[in-house]
């Protein structure tokens, strides 16, 4: 196979996970991150040592100019290719009571998650409308369906690519591209270290949280060929919980 995928905060985590699982199923692998080189660069090695092609590609994705430079930038370098499948994975949490919640808390949960979307999503988009072959896979948040206290930012942002998920999946279904979303429950990655999980692993029906290679297999799935007539769907992998 000679496709692209990018994947977004691929250095560390689900991103990490999904970027190696892609790379076993033939894609080259594009692995976005933000400050973490050194975890992006084990990404990378983790790959290569089975025989993978992977290629960094840091920028923060709440930062449109940033986004707009670095794909451009990768364009020029790669005359004649585009990105056939884009995971807008990179998130980040600040949860807080929303009486105490600071401006900034509101503003860059929401930035990272759709500013992330919008700008990296209409870029890549053309190439796929181009090829009339694509897949979108928008990583959300069971907080984003069912909202969690504590998350209001959070689940805002995760609802709001939901949204964005069900529209843009009907806009482009036509010219066979696909979007869906994602939503996992708790998962066990640097994102949910501080949480008490003894306590919450007793309100998901499994009894535990779940491994970010889980969540790869099902986003493997769905940009897989086998997947093509599903579309506009937010599928949770959560454990039974939502
Ligand atoms: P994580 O372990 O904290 O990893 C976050 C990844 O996102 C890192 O690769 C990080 O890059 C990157 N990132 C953060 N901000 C970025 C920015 N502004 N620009 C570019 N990259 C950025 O998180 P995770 O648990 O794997 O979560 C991945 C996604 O799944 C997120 O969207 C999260 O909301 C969602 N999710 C997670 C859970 C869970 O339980 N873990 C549950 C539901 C949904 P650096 O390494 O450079 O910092």
């Amino acid at each position: 196979m000679n496709e692209y995928a990018l994947v977004t905060g691929a250095s560390r985590g689900i991103g990490r996970a999904v970027a190696e699982r892609l790379a076993e199923d033939g894609f080259k692998v594009i692995i976005n991150y933000h400050h973490n080189i050194d975890a992006a660069e084990s990404t990378k090695a983790a790959i290569e040592a089975k025989g993978g092609y992977a290629e960094l590609l840091p920028f923060d994705v709440s930062d449109g100019g940033a986004i707009e430079t670095a794909l451009t930038q990768w364009e020029a370098a790669h005359e004649g290719e585009h990105i056939s499948v884009l995971v807008n994975n990179a998130g980040i949490r600040r949860d807080g009571l929303m009486v105490f919640m600071s401006e900034d808390d509101w503003h860059n949960v929401m930035r990272t998650t759709t500013e992330g979307f919008y700008f990296i999503t209409r870029h890549v988009l053309s190439g796929m409308l181009r090829a009339r072959k694509g897949r979108i896979v928008n990583i959300t948040s069971v907080s984003g369906i069912s909202g969690l206290p504590g998350q209001v930012n959070y689940s805002a942002a995760k609802a709001a690519l939901i949204g964005a998920t069900k529209a843009l999946s009907k806009e482009v279904a036509a010219r066979k591209v696909t979007v869906n979303a994602v939503a996992p429950g708790f998962i066990a990655t640097d994102m949910t270290a501080d949480l008490e999980e003894a306590e919450l692993k007793k309100t998901i029906p499994a009894g535990r949280f779940g491994q970010p290679e889980e969540v790869a297999s099902l986003v493997s799935f769905l940009c897989s060929d086998q997947a093509a007539y599903i579309t506009g769907q937010v599928i949770a992998i959560a454990g039974g919980m939502g």
